[in-house]
């Protein structure tokens, strides 16, 4: 029935479409590029194929039909000397008429925005463009006119997709004889400046730099009747690790990825026992694209006994999902649905064994190659981090790994911060706060520098979040210096500060009670400090609220249900003009001169932490005074 209705072809009516805005802009680049490393858009076509194989195979499994006239699943590259064309074809799972509009019209993934930026500046990062899922256009860097000709798998239907790259494309349907019996032809007419593609050794050198390991047989056809594999083609964790070269398995991450750097750490084993697996995983070397992506999903590829399952099983969790690559497992049912996959037992008990042989494969690196470590580190820790308080069974594992900047040294782990502490030091130290420059600057931290207690400086954003929930390490808890009561006075001094003088001790008193009454509900407490040695005061949390830093982090992202709470004002009793102001609080109690001088500590607290001053008219009138007073009337 649906052969007799392909017979009389319809009317060629090709209908026009606009590229989506986006596409077109894309494409504008592409066309009018100067790209010097043309070659990707090959690995792109070719990458595209070998997507549409693998959906044909996982289809067939449920429909064996699909194959039925021609299971020899490949990919051919057809050069045209005279014609001027290059030709890439599969006999994968192809497109109907709808899915050519909307997967060569439209892009579905996001970050389009941000790869053209990039691409537009940077040369080299043309070679990005297939982790933007936009790799297809790519074509037009070296053609003209690009044809794609495509029977979906099952349809009797076949249609043409045309484009010379600037706003719109045409479908047509086309001819029987004119169309592939299933799958898809793209066929490039070639630019004047790309004729070089139209080279057998030129085909396939690019073909072995990036595309030897395409599971799939990619063939050149020579002539007429002759083709020719010029691929592996082997599926490359099948191999012994012996035999694979550091070249292979950069082609294959990148392959996987659309990377173009080497990856930063390879795990490649095979697990026997109850369940038997391969696992080929890669930590790339560069910060993905979408590693914020708000989905936060793995792309971890499960393969079945060779075939591609889905991309979709989420085999790590989502802390890890950076990690990328295989996981084929040799004992699952081949016809596992994509929608079985998320309650299948033997799934859950490969994810359980993979992620913590990759938490290990970490440790192990972080411990053997510092560098690397920081590399890693530098670009993932925030990522990794975010285990610490979704995957309460492995935090004690994570703790070992992730690393901190402290006010002593950078890159430490947990252990090493243990093995260090001052005597009488019961807790781990944390200041958090925007970046490390102003943690740094932080008055909080001068009673901790002047014991030569060290803090640990966490500037990520999840560092709020997980350390208020993590007990503790190795039974010591971890303690925010800008909240509660410091608990230092055990910690013995290293370096000389000003003390209070015990005679002080009363008119100290009397002068945090007259700051007290003259600041009234704009602070939750006023007391003496432990943590200040050279600033005269600083601002800290009460022990009930919530850390500053977080607050504010909350604030900024608009949660409207987290009041900001009041700070508790801490003085240095050490400081000369505190001690002044306690002086005069003895004598003269609360005059308006101490309200004023209360409210200018507060702001000046305030700025330390990068605030706002309450009342910047007030202030810079208090400051004025001040100055005025300083000087001296000017002598007429
Ligand atoms: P991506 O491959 O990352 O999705 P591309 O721009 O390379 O992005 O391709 C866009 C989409 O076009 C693919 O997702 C696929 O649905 C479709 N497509 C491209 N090439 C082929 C092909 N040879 N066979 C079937 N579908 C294809
Ligand atoms: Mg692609």
């Amino acid at each position: 029935m649906a052969k007799a209705e392909a017979k009389t072809p319809p009317a060629n009516e090709a209908h026009s479409h606009n590229f989506q805005a986006e596409v077109a802009k894309l494409l504008h680049l592409m066309v009018h590029s100067v790209y010097s490393d043309r070659d990707v858009f090959l690995r792109e076509l070719i990458s595209n194929s070998a997507d549409a194989l693998d959906k044909l195979r996982y289809e067939a499994i449920a429909t064996p039909e699909l194959i039925s006239g021609d299971a020899d699943l490949a990919i051919t590259i057809t050069p045209d000397k005279t014609a001027k064309t290059l030709t890439v074809a599969d006999n994968g799972i192809g497109m109907n008429e709808a899915e050519l509009i909307d997967n060569l019209g439209t892009i579905a993934k996001s970050g389009t925005h941000a790869f053209m930026e990039q691409a537009k500046t940077a040369k080299g990062d043309i070679h990005l463009i297939g982790q933007f899922g936009v790799g297809f256009y790519s074509s037009f860097m070296v053609a003209a006119k690009v044809e794609v000709i495509s029977r979906k798998a099952g349809e009797a239907q076949a249609f043409l997709w045309a484009s010379d790259g600037s706003g719109t494309f045409t479908v047509e349907p086309v001819a029987e004889t004119q169309a592939p019996a299933r799958g898809t032809r793209i066929v490039l007419h070639l630019k004047d400046d790309a004729l070089e593609f139209l080279e057998d050794w030129k085909i396939e050198h690019v073909v072995r730099a990036y595309s030897d390991h395409i599971a799939h047989p990619i063939r050149l056809a020579a002539g007429p009747e002759t083709t020719r594999q010029i691929n592996e083609a082997s599926a490359i964790w099948t191999r012994p690790k012996s035999e694979i070269t550091p070249d292979q398995y950069k082609e294959f991450f990148g392959h996987i990825t659309g990377a173009y750097a080497d990856p930063a750490l390879t795990i490649h084993y095979k697990a026997e026992g109850r369940h038997e697996y391969t696992v080929l995983l890669f930590v790339p070397g560069e910060k993905p694209f979408d590693l914020y992506d708000p989905e936060r999903r793995g792309r971890q590829k499960l393969y079945v006994r060779r075939v591609f399952i889905t991309n979709d099983a989420e085999l790590l969790p989502a802390y890890l999902r950076f990690v990328r690559g295989v996981i084929d497992s040799e004992d699952m049912p081949l016809n596992i649905s994509r929608e079985m996959l998320q309650h299948n037992p033997q799934v859950a008990a490969i994810r359980k064994a993979v992620t913590n042989k990759v938490l290990a494969e970490l440790k192990k690196c972080f411990e053997a190659e510092p560098e690397k470590a920081k590399t890693i580190w530098e670009i993932f820790g925030p990522v990794i981090k975010e285990g610490l308080y979704e995957d309460m069974e492995r935090r004690d594992q994570l703790f070992e790994i992730v690393r901190f900047n402290t006010t002593r040294r950078d890159g430490v782990t947990l252990k090493d911060y243990v093995a260090d502490l001052k005597a009488n030091q019961t807790a781990i130290y944390y200041l958090t706060a925007e970046d490390e420059a102003k943690a740094r600057m932080s008055p909080q931290l001068e009673g901790f520098r002047a014991r030569g207690v060290e803090v640990l400086l966490l500037t990520d954003a999840v560092d709020s979040f997980w350390v208020r929930l993590a007990l503790g390490f190795d039974g010591k808890p971890f303690k925010s210096v800008t909240q509660g009561a410091a608990d230092l006075d055990l910690v013995p001094l290293e370096k000389e500060a000003s003390k209070e003088d015990a005679a002080d001790q009363g008119a100290t008193a009397t002068l945090i009670a007259v700051i007290k009454q003259a600041l009234g509900d704009q602070v939750a407490d006023v007391r003496k400090s432990q943590r200040l040695t050279d600033s005269p005061v600083c601002l800290v949390a009460s022990d009930q609220a919530l850390d500053r830093t977080l607050e504010k982090l909350l604030a900024r992202q608009g949660t409207t249900d987290v009041k900001v709470s009041k700070p508790v004002l801490e003085i240095n009793a050490g400081h000369a003009l505190i001690q002044a102001l306690a002086a005069t609080a003895k004598e003269r109690g609360a005059c308006p001169e101490l309200g004023e001088a209360s409210s200018l500590l507060l702001d000046l607290a305030r700025v330390m932490d990068g605030e706002q001053v309450t009342d910047p008219a007030k202030f810079a009138g208090c400051v004025c005074g001040l100055m005025q007073k300083a000087f001296g009337p000017v002598k007429a």
